[in-house]
C-alpha cells in the first residue's frame, strides 16, 4: 500500500470538509427556494384568481349595462315592435303570408343592421331576437340568420360571409334554408326581466347570456288608428325593457303589458379567451362549471367532477370567497393549483381554477443550485490551491522531522519478519535542529529528549555488552581448558589403562594357542582374559560416556553386513546362555537386507548390549532376537530382544537408561550400570528410538528402531570377498616386506612382532623415535608401526623427520596410539601418517590395514562357513606325489608323532613346490585334521 503523506491527508480533510459545506448549502438552498418558489406560486395564483373574478364581475356587468342601454334605445325597441305586430297578422292571418313576407323580412334586416353595429362595438359574439319566446333573427360575427312564414311553416334563412369576408344583408340571392349555429342553437328559457346565465354549451366552451326582455301593452285597434307597428290592427305601446316591477304596473288603468319578445346578446368564452389569460399571467386558467361536468381548460387537470360540486357546495355556504390551493399531480407532471368559487348576484356560477406547473419553480431551484454550485467549484479550487500551499508551510517541519529520524536509522518501514528493521547504533542518535512555536517544536523537544535517554542507555548498554562479553569469553576460555584438560585426562589415562590391557589380552591370548599348556594354566589364562576384557569394557564404556558428553562422539556410516554382525554376537552370547540352559533363537525377516549402511561399531555396541543383558538378567526361559525391516517412508531396522527373565518394574522402566544405573536385584551383580545408557544414547545419535516393555518376573522386551540406507551393489561385491576372514598367512609369489615396529613397551613390541612373524613378514623393532630414523635410514622397511607416546623422540616427531629423508616419503607409515579419541585421527593423518590404528587392536584390523598400505595378499580361512569343504583327496594325492620321498617320508613320521612344529616346517617347504598343495596342507593343519594328512601321504606312495 502506497503511503499517504500528512499533506495529502491534510488537504483530503480539506477538501472534504470543503464539499460537505458545499453539499449542505446546496441542500438548504434547495430547499428554501423549493418553499419560496411554492409560497409565490401560491400566491401568484391566489392574485391572479381574485383577478380573475374581478375582471369577469366586471365584464358580466359591462356588458349588461351595454346591452341594456342598446335595448333600450328607441329604434331596437320599435324594431321589435314592428316585427312582433307583423308576425301577429301573419299568424293571424296565413293565407296574406306571401304578400306580408317581404316586409318583415325586409324589417328584420334593418334590425339586424342595427345590431350588427351593437356586436362590433361591444364586444358580444351574438345577439339572437326572440319575439314572442320564438327564433326571430339573430347574429354573428360570420353568420345571419331570420325565421319567415313559407307555405304554413316558419323556416329559417340564413347568410354567411363572403369570400371577401362580409356579412352583407342586401346579397339576397344568398340567403338560403338552414339551421341556426352552435352558438344560437339550444332552448331559450323566456325570461320576464333582465338576466344573465352562464351556459357551457359545448366541451371547451362557454356562453355569457344576457338576456333583455321586451314588454308593450298591445291593443287591437281599427286600422286607421295604427301608430305602432303594422300590420293593422294591432296597436304595440308603451314599449320598454320588462322588469319585475314595469311588468306589474297598471299603466293609466290601462291594459296589463305583456312580453312581446327579448335580446338576447352572448358572449363566448372559449380556450382562445383561456389563452389570453395564459399569455398574460404565465399561469394554466381553467373554468369549470359548479357542479364540475364542464370545462374549459389549457391543460387538462383529470378533476373528477363529483369532487368539484362537493367542493362548490361547500364553498357556497360560505359567504366569503374562498380559495382553495393544492399540489396536484397529473400525469408525473406536478402542479401548484387554486380554485375558486365566483358568485354573481349571489348565485355560483362558475369555478375557477388557476395551476402552475412546479417545474417552472424546479427551474428556479435548478438554477439557483447551479449558481451555488459553481461558486462552490470556485472556493474548491481556491481552497484547494491555498490548501497546498498553506499546508506545504504547515508539513515542512514535520517533513523534516522524518528526514532527521530517517537518518538516524530509524526505518519508517514496518518491522517484518522478511524485513526486519536494522538496529541503530548510539553515534547515529543526532539530535533534531527544529525551533518551531507549535507541536511539532514541542514533538521536536520530545524527541531530543528521547534521544538523550537513548544515547544514555545506549551507552550503559554498549558497555554492558561489553563486559558481558569479556566475562563470557573468560568463561569459554575456562570451559574450553577445562574440557581441553579433561579429553588429555582422559586420553592419558585411557593411554595408561589400554596399554597394559592391550599387553594382558594379546598375551592371554596368545598363550592360550600354546599346546604345552595343561587344564589348570588354560582356566587361569581364561579368567586372566575375561578379567581383562571386562576391565576394557569399563574403560571403554566410560570413555564412551566420557565422548559423548564432550560432544566427541561421530557416527561412521559405513556398509554393515547386519546378519553376519548379528551372528556373531549371538555366538558371543551363545555360550553363556548354553551355560545357563537358555534357548537362544533369531528370527529374522525374509525381507532384510543383508547389508545396510550404518556405524558397525556402535551396532555390535547396542546388540551386545541388548542380547547381553538379556542373558544376564534371565535364569531360565528363552532369549529370543527379532529382527526387521520397517518401509515406510524411510527404510527403518527393527531389532527386538525378548527374554525371560526377572523384568524390570513399571516404575524402574524409565530409569534404566540413565548411567550408572542399576534396578531390582540387580544392584551389585556384574555390570557397570552403563550398557543401556551407551546404548539409548547411540541410538538417540542414530536418529532412532529404544523402547523397553517388561513386566516384573515375567521378562523384558527391548526394541530399537533405527533409520538406515541400503548399501549399492558394488560396494557389497567389495565386502562379500574378504569379509568374515582370518588371515592365517601370505599368500605365496609376493615380495619380502620388511617392517619396522617403533614402540617403547616391550608388550606391545612383542604383540605386534607376533601377527607380523605370525604369517612370515620381516620384522624389526625400535624402542624410539630417533632408533626409529636411524634403522629407516639402514634398513629401508616398507612400512613402519608408528607409536605416537614414546620417550626421546615421539612418533610425530620421528615421522616429520622420516618423510625429510630420501626415500622417507615412500615408505608408510602408521600410527598406533592408545588415545581414546578417535576423532584425532584426521590431525593425525594430517601430520604425515597414513594411516591410524587404535590400541587395543584386533589383529584383522592390523592385516586390513596391510593390505590397503602394501597391497599384501593374504590366505584367509573361512570363518562363516565353518563347514569344511570335503578335501579333494585323488588330487591331493596326486600332488603329494610330487614331493621328494625323503621329504615324504619326513612328513610321515612328523604326522604319526604329532609333533605340530615339525609338521608346520614341512608345510612350510611344500609351498615352493606346489603352492596350491601348501595351502590345502596349511587348512587341514589349521583344522588339526592331521589324519586326512597322514592318509594322503601314505597313499601317495
Ligand atoms: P548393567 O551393566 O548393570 O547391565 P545396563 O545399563 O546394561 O547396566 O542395565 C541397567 C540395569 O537395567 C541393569 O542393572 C538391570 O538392573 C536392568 N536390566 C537391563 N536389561 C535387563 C533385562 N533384559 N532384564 C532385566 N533387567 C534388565
Amino acid at each position: 500500500m502506497k503511503l499517504l503523506g500528512i499533506k495529502s491527508k491534510l488537504l483530503l480533510s480539506f477538501i472534504t470538509v470543503l464539499v460537505v459545506i458545499t453539499g449542505l448549502n446546496v441542500g438548504l438552498a434547495t430547499y428554501l427556494t423549493n418553499q419560496q418558489g411554492e409560497r409565490e406560486a401560491f400566491a401568484s395564483l391566489s392574485r391572479q384568481t381574485a383577478l380573475l373574478q374581478n375582471e369577469l364581475r366586471a365584464t358580466v356587468i359591462d356588458l349588461q349595462a351595454i346591452a341594456e342601454k342598446n335595448v333600450a334605445g328607441n329604434q331596437n325597441l320599435s324594431d321589435l315592435a314592428t316585427l312582433y305586430a307583423k308576425k301577429r297578422h301573419i299568424t293571424e292571418y296565413p293565407e296574406q303570408a306571401s304578400r306580408h313576407e317581404r316586409g318583415l323580412l325586409f324589417n328584420k334586416i334593418i334590425s339586424l343592421n342595427r345590431l350588427q353595429v351593437i356586436l362590433q362595438t361591444a364586444g358580444f359574439s351574438s345577439v339572437a331576437v326572440y319575439i314572442d319566446n320564438e327564433l326571430s333573427h339573430y347574429l354573428t360575427a360570420s353568420e345571419v340568420g331570420m325565421s319567415t312564414l313559407r307555405a304554413d311553416d316558419w323556416l329559417l334563412l340564413t347568410n354567411v360571409q363572403d369570400e371577401t369576408g362580409d356579412l352583407r344583408f342586401d346579397n339576397w340571392p344568398n340567403w338560403v334554408a338552414g339551421e341556426p349555429p352552435a352558438l344560437i342553437a339550444g332552448s331559450f328559457a323566456s325570461v320576464k326581466h333582465p338576466s344573465i346565465s352562464f351556459r357551457f354549451n359545448a366541451n371547451q366552451l362557454m356562453l355569457l347570456e344576457i338576456s333583455i326582455p321586451v314588454q308593450a301593452i298591445t291593443r287591437a285597434v281599427m286600422r286607421e288608428n295604427i301608430t305602432l307597428g303594422s300590420p293593422e290592427g294591432l296597436l304595440v305601446e308603451d314599449l320598454a325593457i320588462s322588469t319585475q316591477e314595469t311588468l306589474q304596473q297598471n299603466a293609466n288603468g290601462r291594459d296589463q303589458p305583456i312580453v312581446i319578445g327579448a335580446f338576447v346578446f352572448r358572449k363566448v368564452f372559449d380556450l382562445g379567451f383561456l389563452r389570453e389569460i395564459e399569455q398574460k399571467t404565465g399561469l394554466l386558467p381553467a373554468l369549470y362549471s359548479p357542479d364540475g361536468a364542464q370545462q374549459i381548460q389549457i391543460v387538462d387537470m383529470k378533476m373528477p367532477p363529483h369532487e368539484l360540486a362537493q367542493w362548490a357546495l361547500m364553498t357556497q355556504a360560505d359567504s366569503d370567497s374562498q380559495i382553495q390551493q393544492r399540489i396536484l399531480t397529473v400525469d408525473r407532471d406536478s402542479y401548484y393549483q387554486s380554485l375558486a368559487l365566483w358568485k354573481f348576484e349571489e348565485h355560483p356560477r362558475l369555478i375557477i381554477g388557476f395551476s402552475q406547473s412546479t417545474a417552472s419553480t424546479l427551474k428556479i431551484v435548478r438554477e439557483t443550485i447551479t449558481g451555488i454550485v459553481g461558486i462552490a467549484a470556485l472556493v474548491l479550487f481556491i481552497g484547494g490551491a491555498l490548501g497546498y500551499l498553506l499546508f506545504d508551510r504547515l508539513v515542512q517541519p514535520i517533513r523534516e522531522l522524518t528526514t532527521v529520524v530517517s537518518g538516524i536509522g530509524v526505518s519508517t518501514k514496518q518491522d517484518t519478519q522478511e524485513q526486519p528493521v536494522v538496529p541503530i547504533s548510539s553515534d547515529k542518535l543526532v539530535d533534531i535542529n527544529l525551533r518551531t512555536q507549535d507541536e511539532v517544536g514541542q514533538l521536536a523537544v520530545a524527541f531530543n529528549t528521547m534521544n538523550r535517554l537513548l544515547r544514555q542507555s545506549f551507552e550503559t548498554l554498549e558497555q554492558r555488552v561489553v563486559e558481558r562479553t569479556e566475562a563470557l569469553q573468560l568463561a569459554k576460555e575456562d570451559a574450553e581448558t577445562a574440557n581441553k584438560a579433561k579429553s588429555v585426562f582422559l586420553a592419558n589415562m585411557s593411554h595408561e589403562l589400554r596399554t597394559p590391557l592391550n599387553a594382558i589380552l594379546g598375551f592371554s591370548t596368545m598363550l592360550q594357542r600354546e599346546p604345552e599348556l595343561g587344564e589348570g594354566q588354560l582356566e587361569k589364562l581364561d579368567i586372566i582374559n575375561r578379567s581383562g576384557e571386562h576391565l576394557l569394557q569399563l574403560v571403554n564404556d566410560v570413555l564412551d560416556i566420557a565422548r559423548i558428553e564432550a560432544g566427541q562422539m561421530e557416527i561412521r556410516f559405513e556398509p554393515v553386513d547386519i546378519i553376519r554382525l548379528i551372528s556373531d554376537v549371538m555366538d558371543l552370547m551363545h555360550l553363556r546362555a548354553q551355560e545357563k540352559g537358555l534357548r537362544m533363537e533369531m528370527n529374522r525377516s525374509a525381507e532384510l537386507p543383508r547389508y545396510i549402511l550404518g556405524d558397525e561399531v556402535r551396532l555390535r555396541q547396542i546388540l551386545v548390549n541388548l542380547i547381553g543383558n538379556a542373558v544376564k538378567y534371565t535364569d531360565q526361559g528363552h532369549v529370543i532376537v527379532r529382527i526387521g525391516i520397517r518401509l515406510n517412508q524411510a527404510m527403518h531396522l527393527l531389532i527386538e530382544v525378548e527374554d525371560s527373565g526377572s523384568g524390570i518394574s513399571a516404575e524402574e522402566q524409565h530409569e534404566v537408561f540413565y548411567p550408572f544405573v542399576q534396578v531390582g536385584k540387580h544392584r551389585t551383580q556384574e555390570g557397570t550400570g552403563l550398557g543401556l545408557a551407551i546404548t539409548s544414547q547411540f541410538v538417540e545419535m542414530m536418529g532412532g528410538e529404544i523402547h523397553v516393555q517388561s513386566t516384573l518376573g515375567m521378562g523384558s522386551t527391548f526394541s530399537v528402531i533405527l533409520p538406515v540406507e541400503l548399501v549399492n551393489e558394488r560396494e557389497i561385491d567389495n565386502l562379500i570377498s574378504d569379509a568374515g576372514k582370518e588371515v592365517i598367512g601370505l599368500l605365496p609369489g609376493q615380495p619380502e616386506f620388511r617392517i619396522l615396529i617403533v614402540e617403547d613397551q616391550r608388550e606391545n613390541q612383542l604383540l605386534l612382532s607376533g601377527l607380523m612373524e605370525g604369517i612370515g613378514l620381516q620384522v624389526k623393532v625400535a624402542e624410539n623415535g630417533e632408533q626409529g630414523i636411524r634403522q629407516f635410514e639402514s634398513w629401508q622397511p616398507h612400512l613402519i608401526w608408528m607409536d605416537l607416546g614414546m620417550p626421546v623422540m615421539d612418533g610425530l616427531e620421528a615421522t616429520r623427520c622420516i618423510r625429510e629423508l630420501p626415500n622417507g616419503e615412500e615408505v608408510k607409515i602408521v600410527a598406533v596410539t592408545a588415545s581414546a579419541f578417535e576423532e584425532e585421527r584426521n590431525q593425525i593423518l594430517k601430520k604425515g601418517m597414513d594411516d591410524y590404528i587404535r590400541k587395543p587392536y584386533r589383529s584383522n584390523e592390523i592385516y586390513e590395514c596391510l593390505r590397503n598400505q602394501l597391497g599384501v595378499k593374504f590366505f584367509y580361512e573361512d570363518v562363516i562357513n565353518p563347514q569344511e569343504p570335503k578335501p579333494d583327496l585323488a588330487g591331493l594325492r596326486e600332488a603329494m606325489s610330487s614331493l621328494s620321498a625323503a621329504l615324504r617320508n619326513d612328513f610321515r613320521e612328523a604326522l604319526e608323532s604329532l609333533e605340530p612344529r615339525r609338521i608346520e616346517t614341512i608345510i612350510e617347504q611344500t609351498s615352493a613346490v606346489d603352492p596350491e598343495l601348501y595351502i590345502e596342507l596349511k587348512r587341514l593343519a589349521h583344522n588339526f585334521d592331521f589324519a586326512t594328512i597322514l592318509k594322503v601321504v601314505k597313499e601317495s606312495g
